[in-house]
Parts: structure tokens; sequence; C-alpha cells
């Protein structure tokens, strides 16, 4: 059996009809940009995460990069984030000319240790950027307590928690802007690159709009510099037809996540931690052990394909080295010891099973 990290076919054949029609659609509206499905899903996308407004922009990298804009956010500027993310996380940072702080993790749900904070504050900070790391959210009552003492902006980096909750509040409605990513492999994803933001603020979202289309309100008026950051008609009608189905597929994702936690016990790794009052959407299912890159090896000759999320902390990226951040002891061991397994909605029992049996035996393989 051959069982991969992720399988984003086998769900484009289970709505093939739908996907087909809404493209269809889209062709032969002669709207292709800024059209009626845009408007459709940024309206459905406020409704979903219980904000005011949202946004659709091109990634999630632009999400964020126009929400630090709006938020006028620049040269000089240091704004608090994670060394444990996907690199756009800082790069948005760098992008505006502003200096991403890197704050260490906590050592069980992977995201910002909030407790560390603090000690990072400068008379520069400007802004906290939490990431929802593999889909549990970080912890926003303690991240908008700090903000609000401090007057900072709080961006979420909501990217791989769209559907994920805290305390009953959807990640991406807590802070003052939430920035989503549809990139293929994301839980809520179209065909290409898509990206959103959202917010209750009303100034700051009229702002990115404006940003979004080369700084205009009004074609060929141009206010400010922008940027052309749009999501397009054929992406929004794909997602339209997908959001319908995404609380279907985050469940599948949770049953099989908690399922692997169930067969894992008896296995010597470290399974992930949930959170009281957090509901975790597993876009990644990740679990930790020293020999992690033996473990991996193993697994792949038997045919079970794993992920390394990330192998290398921001704060000592080639990009970043000169920066002499500190020593951020936690990230930089778990990121050492840590491996995604398979996870998918549309993964079998069967495959899952699998998994497990090949981990099992990898385990056993390399304690001699
Ligand atoms: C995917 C991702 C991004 C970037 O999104 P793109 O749509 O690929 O630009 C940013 N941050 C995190 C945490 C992500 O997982």
């Amino acid at each position: 059996m051959r069982i991969p990290l992720v399988d984003l076919k086998s769900q484009y054949e289970s709505i093939r009809e739908e996907i087909n029609a809404a493209i269809r659609g889209v062709l032969e509206s002669g709207q292709y940009i800024q059209g009626p499905n845009v408007k459709a899903l940024e309206e459905e996308i406020a409704a979903y995460c219980g904000t005011k407004y949202a946004v659709g922009v091109a990634s999630g990298t632009d999400a964020l990069i126009l929400s630090l804009d709006a938020y006028g956010i620049g040269p000089g500027d240091e704004v608090i984030t994670t060394s444990y993310s996907f690199f756009a996380t800082a790069e948005a940072v760098s992008r505006l000319g502003a200096i991403p702080v890197f704050v260490d993790i906590d050592e069980h749900t992977y995201n910002m240790d909030t407790a560390r904070i603090k000690e990072k504050i400068t008379g520069r900070t400007r802004a906290i950027l939490p990431v929802h790391l593999f889909g549990q959210a970080a912890l926003m009552d303690e991240i908008m307590e700090i903000s609000e003492r401090r007057n900072l902006v709080v961006i979420e980096d909501a990217c791989q928690a769209i559907g994920a909750s805290i305390k009953g509040r959807k990640a991406g409605s807590v802070g003052h802007a939430g920035c989503f990513s549809f990139f293929p492999t994301k839980n809520l994803s179209c065909y290409g690159d898509g990206g959103m933001i959202t917010t209750n603020d009303q100034e700051f979202a009229e702002r990115v709009k404006v940003l979004r289309a080369h700084g205009s309100r009004k074609k060929y008026f141009n206010e400010i510099v922008g940027y052309n950051s749009r999501l397009d008609e054929m992406q929004a009608a794909i997602l339209r037809v997908k959001l319908k189905y995404l609380d279907q597929w985050n469940e599948a994702r949770r049953k099989k996540a908690h399922h692997y936690n169930e067969l894992l016990t008896e296995l010597d790794v470290k399974t992930p931690v949930e959170l009281a009052g957090a509901k975790h959407i597993y876009h990644l299912y990740i679990v930790r052990h020293k020999a992690r890159n033996e473990i991996i090896a193993a697994l792949k000759k038997a045919g079970v394909d794993c992920g390394i999320y990330y192998p290398v902390p921001l704060h000592l990226q080639d990009a970043y080295r000169h920066t002499g951040t500190q020593a951020l002891p936690v990230v930089e061991t778990v990121s050492r010891e840590t491996f995604a397994l398979p996870l998918y909605p549309e993964m079998s029992d069967n495959q899952l099973g699998f998994v497990v049996k090949s981990l099992a035996e990898a385990l056993m393989s390399i304690r001699i």
C-alpha cells in the first residue's frame, strides 16, 4: 500500500460535477476579476468566521502584507511573531521594511509562547502576529490582553486554521485582522493561489480594498500606491462550492486525528495536544520523536509519505541569520523532532491503520 501525505485529487473527484459547473459558469459569464462570486464569497466567509467584513486577495502571503500595510506598519517597526511557521509569516513583515521579532514556542501546542511576548516588547513594537499552527488557535485571550495594554495591533495568521476556534470564537475573528490562505493543500483550498482578510474594522477593510486594486477606489484614479492582489472569479466560484463542505471535512480530519491518538497511545511518539476550549482542525497531524529522520526513512520504504513542518525555525533561516536573534531552545529542539503523518478527509480506516502499523514497525527497527 502507498499512502500519500495528502490526496487532493480524491477531494476533487468527490465534488467533480459541482466544481466543473462552477468553473463553466464563470467561463460563460465573461467576468473574471472582482465579479459576483468574489463578492458573495466575501460575505460567506465573513458570516462563517463571525466578522463584519472579509476581503479577498491573491494569496495568504498577500493577506498578511496588505493587513500589515493597511495598519501602517513599515520601516523600523517591530512585529512580534513566532519562529515556528511557514516562511511567509516573517517574510510579510520584512517586505514592508519592518522587523520580525521572534518568540519561542510552547512545547505542547507548538504555538507562540504567550508568556514570552512581554520580554520582547520595545518602544518600536507595533504589532503581534500569532500563527494558529497546524490548525489549533494560539492563546488569543492572552495575546489580546497584552495588545490592549500596550496599544498593539493583532494580526492573526490563520492560514492553517479556517474553521478552528478558541473559546467559541473562530480563528481570524479575535484580533484586528485575520489572514487566510486558499493554497491547494489548506483545509479550504482553491486550484491555484487565493487568500482572504477578515476584520470587524470598517476603515481597515476599506483600506485593504483600496490597496488590493492599485490604491484605487475608482478605476484609473489612484489615491495611494497599492498592489495588484485580487482573488479571481474562478477561484472564488470554486471556493464557494467547497465552503459548504468545510465543516464536514474538518470534522472528518478531527475524527481521524482522534483515531490516530487512540491507536498511537501504545507507541513511543508524542501525539498532538488539544487544549481545552480550543477546536483543532488538524491542518496537519504532527507527532514527535527524537529519531524523526530514521522513522521517516523507514516509513517511506514502507510506502508511507511523511512531511517535515518545518525543518528550520524562522530565526535560523539564511534570510534571518544576520539579525542575531538569540537562541530559542524550544523551537530549535522541536523542529528537529516533529513530522506529519498522512491525514486528509477522504483517508480510509484501512489506510490509517496501515500508517500506524508501519510506524510501529519503524519504531521497532530503529530500536535495534
Ligand atoms: C500557507 C501559509 C501562508 C501563505 O499562504 P499562501 O497562500 O501560500 O501565500 C502563510 N502562513 C502560514 C502559516 C501558512 O501556512
